[in-house]
């Protein structure tokens, strides 16, 4: 096969371009795993609803950005060009789903003395630190509601002008009443609602499940703006739709996000989208489940949440809770416990050990019986992105590589790590045999420094010295190694 040419002038390798074998997901709006199908060939493009930030994400939330992580890096491993697009809300989402409550953004702001957009850029920040800890790829574009205002007014102009909207005293409100189809992605039971129906929220609602496009006469909000229905601020469905919209087009393919959206958010996205363009405008709407944590959902309202820095307070790498994330598939809900945890945290140690024992062995010739691993993996990471199988088959490759001493077997579970997204290879050169002492510290030290107790973070540093190590403070968080 000859080599194909490359714009730029760069030779790819002829195995460069395949793709496949074929994608196969399973998509909400048909309750079926079904085989992907681009709209543009060899492209994908996939929105994910990103966080809301207001307080720091919690691992239930990144259980969720992993989730969509793992699918983009497994488009790219097959072979396909990714967009990837992901919003930050930093307005209009409301304490809850219905158009009543406070913003969170404005929570988040009268609990810490600061502006809305003060505490929006600190989380987002927080946000984004911690999704790097854990390998999470940045999207391909990041975009804030606070600055697609213009995006959003225009769209609900077309939603009404197609006569989907009327006003009431809350504001413009999106008639699900018109969209026929409005009920399928959440298989909701409208009757059900209807007869439940409280009115307090807004009386002059046509039906329960109608919501705000743009929310007026809300004089305490800090952020408004002036629009054609009157001074006020977004509801927090049309965000999504206009930023999915204008960035991947009026059709896309994969659209992600957490269960819980299911019924309402994306529901009423896809409604909005249908309003004003006339189109299902994403092929594939697919969902990730909870983590749950004792018998419920992790979550800022249910007040059991754990972050990032407090699992590293335990001792725990962001990775070990990564790995925890394979280890279900991501439609099945996952349990976190100090169990589960320990024996992830166990088996990437385990990854780690083969690695630093196989860099020591020589490279071998033949290296033919590498090619079912590969192709297993392949094929398992695209049925579906089955993580839990694809672990399976790194440990079968561990199996097999320590009995024939192979140093190719880690080179090709690195290569798999562009899916799996577990660092190994930093990992292997910047961990190895730290001891779980220094490494208690040197998170204590981190956590001291996220609080800028900057008294405590020297003394805890001068501990690690102690202990013959030196922390380097890296963009992906703290590094340690022994002295020289
Ligand atoms: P939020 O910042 O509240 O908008 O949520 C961000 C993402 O986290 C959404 O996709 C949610 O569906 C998801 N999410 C929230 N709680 C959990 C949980 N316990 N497990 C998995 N995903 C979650
Ligand atoms: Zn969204």
């Amino acid at each position: 096969m000859a080599p194909l040419a490359h714009p730029a002038g760069l030779t790819l390798h002829p195995f460069a371009a395949r793709i496949g074998p074929a994608m196969k997901l399973y998509n909400t709006l048909t309750r079926q795993k079904e085989e992907f199908k681009p709209i543009e060939s060899g492209k994908v493009g996939i929105y994910t609803c990103g966080p809301t930030v207001y307080a720091y994400a919690h691992i239930g939330n990144f259980r969720s950005y992993v989730f969509s992580d793992i699918m983009r890096r497994a488009f790219e491993y097959l072979g396909y060009e990714v967009k990837q697009v992901m919003n930050v809300t930093d307005v209009g989402h409301l304490t809850t789903d219905r158009d009543s409550g406070t913003d969170k953004l404005e929570l988040g702001a009268a609990r810490e003395g600061k502006t809305p957009q003060e505490i929006a850029r600190f989380y987002e920040q927080a946000y984004f630190a911690d999704a790097a800890r854990l390998n999470i790829l940045r999207p391909s574009i990041v975009c804030r509601a606070t600055e697609h205002i213009q995006d959003m007014i225009a769209l609900i102009e077309r939603i009404e002008t197609n006569g989907f909207a009327y006003s009431t005293g809350v504001g413009l409100i999106f008639d699900t009443g018109k969209y026929h189809d409005y009920a399928r992605l959440g298989k909701l039971n409208l009757e059900e609602q209807q007869a439940g129906a409280r009115v307090d929220i807004d009386p002059q609602r046509h039906a329960p499940s109608d919501f705000a496009l743009w929310i007026t006469n809300q004089p305490n909000h800090l952020m408004q703006w002036d629009s054609p229905w009157g001074r006020g601020f977004p509801g927090w469905h049309i965000e999504c739709s206009a930023m999915s919209l204008r960035y991947l087009g009026e059709r896309f393919d994969v659209h992600t996000g957490g269960i819980d959206h299911i019924p309402v958010h994306h529901t009423n996205e896809r409604a909005q989208n249908f309003a004003a363009t006339g189109k299902e405008s994403v092929s594939y709407w697919v969902h990730g489940a909870f983590l749950v944590l004792g018998d419920t959902r992790m979550g800022k309202s249910e007040g059991n949440l754990i972050t990032i820095s407090e699992l590293e307070n335990q001792g725990f790498e962001p990775a070990a809770f990564r790995h925890l994330c394979l280890t279900a598939l991501y439609r099945t809900p996952l349990n976190f416990t100090g169990e589960s945890i320990k024996s992830a945290q166990n088996s990437l140690h385990g990854l780690l050990d083969f690695g630093r024992n196989a860099l020591d062995w020589p490279e071998s010739g033949d290296d033919s019986w590498l090619t079912p691993y590969r192709n297993e993996f392949r094929s398992t990471i695209a049925d579906d992105l089955n993580t839990p199988q694809a672990l399976a088959v790194v440990w079968n490759l561990i199996r097999e590589g320590n009995k024939r001493q192979a140093r190719s077997a880690w080179k090709t579970i690195l290569d798999f790590d562009r899916v799996l997204g577990l660092g190994l290879e930093e990992l292997v050169s910047t961990t190895s045999e730290v001891p779980d002492q220094v490494r208690k510290l040197a998170a204590q030290r981190e956590q001291a420094r996220t609080e800028k107790d900057w008294g405590e973070a020297d003394r805890l540093r001068d501990r690690i010295a102690e202990l013959d190590y030196t922390v380097e403070d890296t963009p992906k968080g703290p590094r340690l190694k022994p002295q020289p």
